[in-house]
């Protein structure tokens, strides 16, 4: 298990000198503004890594509704996955309580041999407010702080030179970039008024911005629907009642039923895996809200919820049938704000998935193929693997399945397939065994030949 980073967990081993960037955030989303400014410090500083550190609950921003910390993470790990230099690290998101930079790096001290060098960046904003930072005699002494400056409406560099110099002992380096006007208020803002963020943020994660910012809620799930009356809290019975009547008046008289499986069946998942059965129960009943559409209905519902920039031409066109988990997604986080953003999420990724599925996306994406109104090949062999497998493998062989039928059918393979087959490939090898030929992943028919 890694403990700060898969990618530099052993940074530094060999003793040779190294320097590690760390770029901590609120990342609510993260945007080409935070990679650009990486990038631009890994050259000027000559780093040998970037570390994104996503925070848990960040204290500046505590008066604020802060995105779920999983759906913030996930997304960081999508954006920098090309870039060999950059990786991702969980250690603010699990460590409990309030976040402070200090801890952090404290941490990572404890960590890291002696010979790695961590250089703390910041923007020009961010590092105007140092005089407030906790523990920051000791920030100074256990990193250099690197300051991206230009960004637009910071002070200028001598006044921030004072300023840290002022708040303790830094090792400075004010490290000019380019602009980029882009912070991520601002595409909170323009997804919230149905713009395009389109070439703000990373073409990996624009479509899974399809909860933001509506449904989103503090980094601590148990406050979401704090103060609420019951019928409001997204996760009451008296909700998931609601919705259930509406979805019937919705879908077809099957649909409503598979809808019911799968709500059960994720429920079950969700108790099998540990994760919150709630959450599980409503992603279930409402990832077919918008099945009852059809192709050209598909299509309207795209332009009505202004979703044009934002999804393929090409899906929109040729696979329309994929299109009623991003709409459903946008369309209940628009018109039921409150539902957490990561139910959105694995809804919006119900039909098609991705390469850095959640523990709830995956668990809707297998309960949607192995509900018990589902009786087609193979389905039995899944059902049997739960509690068996884990939940990532249990996902994956759903997945492969479904690829598998959809070569058989000879049916057009959604864009994302390689990217996500790949994605699973690497961290799951079948070790050992082969598939059967048939598109059965149990390995017995061929136990034994290499
Ligand atoms: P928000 O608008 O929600 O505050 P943000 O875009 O400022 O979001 P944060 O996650 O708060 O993003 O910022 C993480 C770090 O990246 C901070 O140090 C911030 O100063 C820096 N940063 C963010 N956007 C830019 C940008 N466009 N140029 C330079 N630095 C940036
Ligand atoms: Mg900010």
């Amino acid at each position: 298990m890694a403990v700060i980073s898969e990618r530099f967990d052993s940074l530094g081993a060999g003793g040779a000198p190294a320097k590690l960037g760390l770029m901590g955030g609120t990342f609510d989303p993260i945007h080409n503004g935070h990679l650009r400014v990486a990038e631009e410090m890994r050259e000027a500083l000559d780093l040998d890594a970037v570390l994104f550190i996503p925070t848990g609950a960040p204290v500046f921003k505590r008066d604020q509704n802060v995105t779920d910390p999983e759906v913030r993470f996930a997304n960081v790990r999508a954006a920098v996955a090309g870039n060999p230099h950059f990786d991702v690290s969980r250690i603010e998101i699990d460590r409990e309580g309030d976040t402070f930079t200090v801890d952090t790096l404290r941490q990572l001290r404890e960590h890291y041999p002696e010979n790695v060098e961590f250089y703390f960046i910041v923007g020009s904003d961010t590092a105007a407010t140092v005089g407030k930072w906790k523990g920051r005699e000791e920030i100074a002494q256990l990193a250099h702080l690197a300051v991206a400056v230009g960004r637009p409406g910071s002070a200028d560099a001598d006044a921030l030179r004072e300023a840290v110099m002022a708040a303790g002992p830094f090792q400075l380096h004010l490290v000019r970039v380019s602009v980029l006007e882009i912070s991520s208020t601002d595409i909170r803002e323009r997804l919230a008024q149905g713009k395009s963020i389109r070439y703000f943020v990373p073409e990996s994660i624009g479509k899974n911005l399809a909860g933001y910012p509506v449904g989103a809620h503090s980094g601590r799930p148990e406050c979401a629907a704090s103060g609420k009356p019951e019928s409001e809290d997204p996760l009451s019975k008296a909700f998931f009642n609601a919705r259930k009547a509406e979805l019937e008046k919705r879908v077809s008289p099957k649909r409503f039923q598979h809808s019911l499986g799968v709500s059960d069946t994720c429920v079950q998942l969700a108790k099998e895996y540990g994760l919150d059965v709630k959450k599980a129960r409503l992603a279930g009943l409402l990832h077919d809200w918008d099945k009852g559409y059809d192709d050209d209905q598909a299509r309207a519902r795209v332009r009505e919820l202004h979703m044009e920039d934002e999804i393929d031409p090409y899906i929109v066109e040729q696979m329309p049938g994929v299109l009623h988990g991003i709409t459903a997604a946008r369309a209940l986080g628009q018109e039921l704000p409150g539902i957490p953003a990561d139910i959105l999420q694995a809804i919006s990724r119900h039909t098609t998935a991705a390469p850095d599925m959640s523990p709830l996306d995956m668990a809707l994406y297998i309960a949607d193929a192995i509900e018990p109104n589902r009786q087609f090949g193979r389905i039995d062999e899944l059902r049997a693997a739960v509690g068996r497998e884990t939940l990532e493998e249990l996902y994956f062989q759903t997945y492969e399945y479904w690829v598998f039928l959809l070569f058989e059918r000879r049916k057009p393979l959604h864009p994302d397939t390689i990217a996500i087959w790949n994605a699973y490939t690497a961290r799951h090898p079948r070790k050992g065994k082969r598939g059967n030929g048939d598109g059965s992943v149990s390995g017995k028919k061929h136990k034994g030949k290499k």
